[in-house]
């Protein structure tokens, strides 16, 4: 019997062999049951080997879920490429890459699809029978195109009005195989492209069929998402499937609504908050080529395509497309990978470009697309700081700000005010004593919910009570410090008490369907003060802001993290791009204490594009990424000393086996201890990507094989984003 050498999702690196008896029939790629210790676990068998002197006394497979691979030999070259690159288990890749259902073992044989379609009488019926409600009426329009399946249904908001018509006996539900989908014409014309925008499309269109990258920058308001549309056209037309990576779905529905409205071929969406059985649907018509577009957060990535004609990243800067636990992987660069694989092009866009993105388009690996104007006649708008230093201040805001509120208010538009910190303020202060509400657990302080009169730490999520006196002396001073979003829309709320307010943030949106309700509030245009964390900064298209405001950008200009200023002009710059969506010029003024900062100065008057290139240069000189490697080890202990002392010792392994990887640490981040638990981490930096690899292929044994390694938690990190 040949050896069945199978990858299970446990947290060792290799992988574990058993037989089959005669009976069993397996091939490589398919799930398999197997006993492990006193478990069963469900693995992938990776590979196949002739039988060796030992393998008698291997133990049997269980059974054999599949009959054929589950995954496509591209998708397996693309996991195998991406265990290997991170450094993770290929076991614990294979399975996070299969929705939950298919990992509990879940079978895949004849599954169906519910479609919809119009019954006799519903082909029959006019426009007039649907005139109380425009649902019925869109769905029955669109069913006189073609049917649609549940998920189609569910993705256009049109269950209830299914339901409804099902009542009537004008529509019914039946159950199909799923099959690739058909081409139908777009529903919606394009638009005129200008010349810029023409021209990226141009390139993505001929590079069609090839693996090609390109990275299209273009300022807020530019048109990518017409260039991504009409790049997108004739790929469909061929019978491709299309993959359009978005940062958060739940914050971009205007996108979603864009893409349903120029095509008529089956759509569907890919991100957190969807069902199991929502999960499996959505891998299974990616699986069977039904999807043509899916629109979908990082994981996405890893959908079983039929034929993939065409990959989109949407703001591809965002480090939403990074995974911070467990598998750390990087949406972009698998993405990447994943085209070359599939010999299709990429395409990465951004207003902001992320300097790795950048360095490779002016290193020309990339194509550099570039949209330098907004696509209609609007402005860029006009960025000003506001100087704080010896001002009065009312509730934070400046004379002027209030003034330019005011103005804006006034002329029957809405001004966002963006202040990237929730709850009412990060801590309180004991007026007696200087006593401050620090987290039992983390070297950090517990934020001042006022409304829930709770004290939250934003790091381990420990929740208290609001205490009624100091802890320390027992006044009952205790005031707040600082301010946070939940504060600033109580003080404008006294500032413009005749003006609605409208909050977001992660506080504000927590039940669902509140995101939905707040930005449609904002969408119908009412004048309004719009207060909000870095939810407001992504992608919104709210044409009646004419005002952005950023109350403090100060907190994020002295930072020990050497992508904090990439970030904050990243920031700066997609709010900045929210004012003046509509026909009303925008403003944006910026608030700090430091009017004179370099970076500041440099954002606003030469934009992100030129700020981007000096801050490459400045990199290149301190040699740091994009121009270096770099991987960090961070490990966790309640005891003080286990990490340092762990990680010294991976220090001076690393000093004996590569002498060229440059190290830096041990040390610990900003926030030393989390969750009661030591932070202590050793950053790596290599000039050669092969370095870095084997330095750490040869130290994760050493490392799990130190006494030590038993009482700490430790991770890896392969080009990290964030060191804290
Ligand atoms: P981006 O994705 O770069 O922020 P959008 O694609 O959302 O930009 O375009 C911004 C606005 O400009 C949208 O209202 C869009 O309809 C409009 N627009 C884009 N391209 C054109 C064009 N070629 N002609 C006219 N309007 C355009
Ligand atoms: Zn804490
Ligand atoms: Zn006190």
């Amino acid at each position: 019997m040949p050896v069945i050498r199978v990858a299970l999702p446990v947290p060792l690196r290799y992988h574990f062999d058993y037989q089959t008896d005669s009976s069993q029939t397996v091939c490589i790629g398919a799930r398999v049951r197997v006993p492990f210790g006193k478990r069963e676990l469900i693995g992938i068998v990776w590979q196949i080997d002739p039988p060796d002197q030992f393998s008698a006394e291997l133990k049997q497979v269980l059974s054999v879920i599949d009959a054929e691979s589950i995954f496509s030999t591209e998708l397996r070259d693309l996991l195998s490429f991406a265990a290997d690159y991170y450094h993770h288990p290929l076991g614990d890749v294979l399975v996070s890459a299969l929705p939950a259902l298919l990992r509990e073992g879940r079978s895949l044989s004849d599954e169906k699809q519910r479609v919809l379609q119009l019954t006799t009488a519903g082909q029959t019926a006019s426009a007039l029978d649907f005139k109380r409600s425009a649902k019925q009426l869109q769905l029955w329009q669109l069913l006189q195109q073609n049917n649609l399946s549940q998920s189609d249904v569910h993705a256009q908001e049109l269950a209830n009005a299914a339901k409804q018509l099902e009542s009537k006996n004008l529509v019914e539900w039946l159950s199909e195989p799923y099959q690739p989908f058909l081409y139908q014409p777009e529903r919606q014309k394009a638009l005129p492209l200008n010349p810029a925008q023409a021209l990226a499309v141009s390139a993505i269109t001929q590079a069609a069929g090839s693996f090609s990258r390109f990275l299209l920058e273009g300022v807020t308001g530019s048109g990518k998402t017409e260039v991504y549309l009409q790049s997108i056209a004739p790929i469909l037309q061929q019978g491709k499937q299309v993959l359009v990576l978005v940062p958060e779905i739940g914050l971009t529905p205007q996108t979603l609504a864009r893409f349903a409205e120029r095509f008529a071929v089956p759509m569907q969406v890919w991100h957190s908050n969807m069902t199991d059985h929502e999960r499996l649907t959505a891998w299974q018509r990616s699986k069977s080529g039904d999807a043509a577009i899916t629109i979908g957060t990082r994981s996405a990535l890893f959908l079983p395509f039929r034929q993939l004609g065409l990959l989109i990243i949407d703001e591809e800067h965002d480090g939403s497309l990074k995974q911070q636990d467990g598998f750390r992987y990087h949406a972009r660069d698998l993405a990447i990978k994943r085209a070359a694989i599939t010999s299709c092009p990429i395409v990465l866009g951004s207003a902001t470009p992320s300097l790795e993105s950048l360095h490779n388009a002016l290193q020309k690996k990339f194509s550099h697309l570039q949209l330098p104007q907004r696509a209609t006649s609007q402005q860029v708008p006009n960025i000003e700081l506001v100087d704080l230093k010896q001002q009065v201040l009312q509730h934070g805001l400046a004379g002027r700000t209030v003034e330019a509120i005011k103005r804006s208010l006034h002329r029957g538009q809405q001004v966002m005010l963006f202040l990237n910190r929730r709850g009412f303020a990060p801590a309180l202060i004991c007026h007696e004593c200087g006593w401050l509400t620090d987290c039992p657990h983390c070297s950090a302080f517990m934020t001042f919910h006022k409304q829930s009169r709770m004290l939250v730490c934003h790091h381990c999520t420990t929740t208290r009570v609001v205490p009624h006196q100091c802890g320390q002396c027992g006044s009952t001073q205790l005031v707040p410090v600082g301010k946070g979003t939940e504060q600033l829309e109580e003080q404008l709320a006294t500032l413009f008490p005749e003006v609605s307010i409208t909050r977001l943030d992660r506080d504000s949106t927590r039940r669902k369907g509140s995101l939905e309700q707040l930005l449609a509030t904002i969408q119908q245009g009412e004048p309004q003060l719009i207060v909000g964390t870095q939810m407001l900064a992504k992608g919104h298209h709210f044409p009646n802001v004419s005002l952005v405001v950023v109350v403090d950008v100060d907190g994020a200009l002295y930072s020990s993290d050497f992508r904090a200023s990439e970030q904050l002009a990243q920031l700066l710059t997609q709010v900045a791009g929210r004012a003046g969506r509509g026909d009303v010029a925008g403003t944006v003024l910026l608030q700090t204490h430091y009017p004179g900062h370099p970076l500041l100065q440099d954002v606003i008057q030469n934009g992100y594009s030129a700020f981007a290139r000096s801050a490459l240069l400045e990199r290149q000189q301190t040699r740091l990424p994009p121009y270096m490697h770099m991987a960090l080890v961070s490990a966790q202990s309640e005891d003080p000393q286990i990490c340092p002392a762990w990680l010294g010792q991976l220090q001076q392994f690393a000093q004996q086996h590569a002498p060229m990887v440059q190290l830096l640490g041990p040390l610990q981040p900003p926030l030393e201890r989390k969750a009661g638990k030591y932070r202590w981490q050793l950053q790596f930096f290599a000039n050669e990507r092969r370095e870095l690899h084997q330095l750490l292929q040869a130290l994760i044994p050493f490392a799990q094989g130190l006494p030590e390694h038993r009482r700490l938690k430790w991770q890896l990190d392969v080009d990290p984003l964030d060191l804290n």
